[in-house]
């Protein structure tokens, strides 16, 4: 006869006898005794219910230990943690945008692990300005006069919006009132910093008389936006800078009222390199040329660095932003001004920006040598996997800057096809995201997972390998 709910239950191991199993054992070692106790309290409490349920969960000491174990693994691992991005999405904002070049890690642990000149000048031998250590550097590479870095891009437009045009008006197109990423739109900015929003325009066209008309007494600024991440294309019409300069510089000449020009760029293009030019992403330095008074950009979209937001423009006005206090809010922190100084330097030599630039590298890279890559990650696959799970073959695929940048550009790519003769694409995504220490993000195309091979380094390619292996080993 078989065992009664209540024999079943009474029969379940007590939390010591869980707690004595050689599963447990590695994790008794170096975790405090509650920590494993609890999670073997609630392995024999999760399998209590499984029967409860009706069902029939195996319940010895070791295969409840094994539940404990596999929460006790779950729990110890870091939240946030390194990805492998084998998506051919160069610039991925949920997955951390930029990867930092060699130089910017090395910099970012050296003042990590050490006291800084963060706000010491060695020169003055007293207190320096954080402001200083890339300063000099952005000018080098923009042609402005001035620069200051804050957190991020948003937080670099609200500042210029809050220190030049609270309380006034800022006039703007109406084909560049955009959104990028969801929380950030540019009305929703100017209306938390108290700027009056003039719409200017339509939505596919704006002649400059547009703003010729709009500007009064309570002009603060003319402000330009770049639409990163979409294209106006057809029957459409913009103002340059080098014109709205030369308005506001006519206005200026006969009124009190001084007028800014501001061009919040997104995209913080520092070299004419393709595959900028083929976009016409626009320069930081044209920007300035052109005469925008102020220009913003990331520091972690196509510049290739950390997460900041840069702004560039005439010295007074930079004054002015480093006195603001949103400047004191919205300031670096040491890791990132390390990271950031590291690869502006970088830019210094415009070659070595592109080898030494992970981004760069990426966007640069040559179809023929994204084709090697992936022959060269195909081998390793086909080494560590046997040849009745699956096929593998090497296609051509289109790999994208990402981060709301070049979004008309298709960049000629190359990719491993995995189509499966065993398990399917679904489920092997599933566990490369899941079951792995660092979770592999590749892309499924009519029930084959594709691993682009634009946005690997070449040491993830044995990491690939063999977690497919473990992937075929499961099924
Ligand atoms: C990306 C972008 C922003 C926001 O920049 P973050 O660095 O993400 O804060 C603002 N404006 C434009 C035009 C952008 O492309």
């Amino acid at each position: 006869m078989a065992p009664s709910l209540n024999e079943t239950l009474r029969a379940l191991p007590a939390v010591e006898a869980v707690l004595n199993t050689t599963e447990l054992l590695p994790f008794a070692q170096r975790l405090p005794h509650s920590v494993v106790a609890d999670a073997a309290r609630n392995a024999v409490a999760h399998v209590r219910q499984e029967i409860l349920a009706g069902n029939t969960p195996e319940t010895s000491a070791e295969s409840i230990a094994r539940l404990a174990a596999a929460s006790l693994a779950y729990a110890s691992k870091p939240n946030l943690r390194p990805v492998v991005n084998a998506t051919g999405v160069v610039i991925h904002t949920n997955i951390g945008r930029s990867i930092l070049a060699e130089e910017a890690v090395k910099a970012v642990v050296d003042v990590a692990e050490n006291y800084s000149t963060l706000e010491y000048s060695t020169q003055d031998m007293a207190r320096g300005s954080r402001h200083s250590h890339c300063e000099e550097l952005l000018c080098a590479l923009t042609g402005a006069e001035a620069a200051i870095a804050v957190n991020n891009n948003a937080a670099a437009v609200m500042m210029v919006l809050a220190e030049f045009a609270r309380g006034r008006e800022a006039v703007i197109s109406r084909g560049e009132l955009i959104e990028i990423g969801g929380s950030f739109r540019i009305p929703d900015i100017m209306d938390y910093s108290n700027a009056h929003m003039r719409e200017v325009g339509t939505t596919n066209k704006t002649h400059l008389s547009d703003y010729e008309r709009a500007i009064t007494p309570e002009t603060a600024l003319l402000l330009k936006v770049h639409t990163s991440n979409y294209r106006l294309i057809g029957f459409t019409e913009s103002v340059s800078i080098k014109e709205l300069k030369k308005l506001a510089d006519q206005n200026n000449a006969q009124s009190e009222n001084q007028i800014l020009v501001y061009e919040d760029l997104g995209s913080g293009v520092l070299l004419n390199a393709y595959p900028f030019d083929a976009e016409a992403e626009p320069t930081v330095a044209h920007s300035v040329k052109e005469g925008a008074d102020l220009v913003s950009f990331s520091g972690d979209k196509l510049l290739g660095g950390p997460q900041a937001g840069i702004i560039v423009g005439s010295k007074k006005h930079i004054d002015r932003l480093k006195k603001n206090p949103l400047a004191r809010a919205l300031r670096l922190d040491k890791m990132t001004l390390a990271a950031l100084e590291a690869t502006l330097r970088l830019y210094l030599d415009p070659e070595r920006a592109l080898e030494r630039i992970p981004t760069l590298r990426m966007l640069h890279m040559s179809a023929e040598n994204a084709r090697a890559e992936a022959q060269a990650l195909a081998e390793a696959i086909g080494k560590a996997v046997p040849a009745s799970c699956g096929t593998l073959e090497v296609i051509d695929e289109t790999a994208r800057a990402g981060g709301g940048s070049l979004p008309m550009h298709d960049i000629p790519s190359a990719a491993v096809r995995l189509t499966f003769a065993q398990g399917n694409a679904q489920g092997c995504e599933t566990f490369l995201i899941q079951e792995c220490d660092a979770p592999i993000l590749a892309r499924i195309k009519k029930e084959a997972l594709l691993f682009d091979a634009r946005t690997l380094k070449r040491n993830q390619h044995e990491y690939i390998a063999s977690s497919l292996a473990r992937y075929f080993e499961t099924l």
